[in-house]
């Protein structure tokens, strides 16, 4: 129990957003996904958050990770505890950080003094360690302006501890600290991208997925829950509400025009996105759309599905490149699962010639010959709610 994870605070001072509001939020996450990893102390003092094993069965490679995943920190380190003594901390420097000391040429001590009885000043020692350890490593020279690497001292009321420069954590906002938001889920790369995006800006999720049996299967439904799954570990537990498609899919393909297939069917998909935001308290929806990528992704097409919801529908990749959404999908996990080969419901019913530019008249024209209201109660009245 001789190291603990400190982690630097985000975003804190964002206007309106409350200090205290954040740190609990952030406590809370924290403390959910150290749950399955053994006891832990979790508290925040001065803009860091310290995590600390109170057993030696504490799976700290483990909780490492689950940090380096949560939203609203935007650094973290591993620390090594040791005596509250100059010497004591000097050799802790040594052994603890022996392999970045030799690696790097400039470095400066920065000390931080939380027990005001320890007999020197935070300057004094850092001067005294600094001086010691530029002794001991030739390879080493003090730059106080822009060191490759700083010493961290922290002495602490019950023991000191020791740590170098943070790595960048996940950033962003405690999930959970700006309300709520329906994220539509299919099996692509794009929106478990963007969900994690939203998530990013502090938004708890409820996703929904399109389920279209039996003209896709249970794996493609499987495929869905595995990537709701794999933002656990950013987004927190979650409910995937898995909407029966296919009567309405089926409905459009007898009663409508082929090529106003798709456009026509992501209007039900988000009208009936709407009704699950309002059953779950969520105040807008988000999709994978980026703009240009296909046919029902045209600015035309936006605003006929836009048409039909009252909340804002947030697009957050609707302005990058292929690219750049893939690499996000690599760092965060869900890559390689969305690449995997399952038919989506979408791609079952591909018109031959979708229509590139709907007008919301003609939309409305073909609507007409269904009973809208009824199809979306009915695909609301069968959703089946997993938890993941
Ligand atoms: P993705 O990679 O996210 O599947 P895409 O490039 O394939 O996106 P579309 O198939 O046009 O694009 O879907 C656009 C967006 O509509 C998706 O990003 C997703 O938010 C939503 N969507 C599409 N199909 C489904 C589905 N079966 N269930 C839930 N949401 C869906
Ligand atoms: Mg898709």
């Amino acid at each position: 129990m001789d190291e603990i994870i400190l982690l630097k605070l985000g975003e804190l001072v964002l206007k309106g957003l409350n200090r205290r509001s954040f740190e609990d939020k952030l406590i809370g996450n924290a403390r959910r996904r150290l749950k399955d990893l053994g006891q832990f102390r979790v508290y925040t003092k001065q803009s860091t958050m310290y995590v600390e094993p109170l057993e030696e069965t504490c799976d700290m490679d483990g909780a490492w990770l689950a940090m380096s995943r949560l939203f609203g920190v935007v650094g973290l380190s591993r620390a090594r505890a040791c005596a509250k003594d100059k010497d004591a901390l000097l050799a802790c420097a040594k052994t603890y950080l022996d392999g970045r000391l030799r690696a790097a040429k400039t470095f400066k001590v920065e000390s931080k003094r939380a027990d005001k009885s320890f007999p020197m000043t935070s300057v004094e020692l850092s001067r005294y360690v600094g001086g010691e350890l530029d002794e001991a490593y030739p390879n080493l020279q003090v730059d106080v302006h822009h060191p490759e690497l700083t010493v961290y001292l922290e002495v602490r009321d019950y023991a000191a501890y020791v740590h170098a420069d943070p790595e960048p954590g996940a950033g962003g906002l405690p999930v959970g600290i700006g309300g709520r938001a329906v994220s539509l889920l299919s099996g692509g790369i794009d929106s478990p991208v963007a969900s994690w995006m939203i998530a990013k800006r502090g938004i708890a999720l409820e996703l929904v997925h399109f389920f279209s049996y039996p003209y896709t299967s249970e794996q493609a439904k499987q495929k869905v829950l595995d990537l709701a799954k794999l933002l656990t570990p950013w987004c927190g537990h979650m409910v995937v509400h898995v909407v029966p498609f296919t009567a309405i899919q089926e409905e459009l393909r007898r009663k409508c025009p082929e090529e106003l297939f798709t456009v026509l069917m992501r209007r039900f998909m988000m009208r009936i996105a709407e009704q699950v935001a309002q059953r779950t308290g969520a105040g807008a929806l988000v999709t994978g759309e980026c703009l240009g990528q296909v046919a029902s992704q045209t600015m035309e097409a936006m605003r006929a599905t836009t048409a039909v919801c009252s909340l804002p529908i947030l697009r957050p990749v609707v302005g990058m490149d292929k690219e750049e959404i893939v690499r996000i999908a690599r760092k965060i996990g869900t890559f390689e699962t969305s690449i995997l080969p399952y038919e989506d419901c979408c791609t079952v019913f591909t018109p031959r010639h979708p229509r590139l530019r709907p007008v919301l008249g003609e939309l409305e024209c073909a609507e007409a010959a269904l009973d809208v209201d009824g199809l979306v109660a009915a695909a609301v009245d069968g959703i089946e709610r997993l938890r993941v």
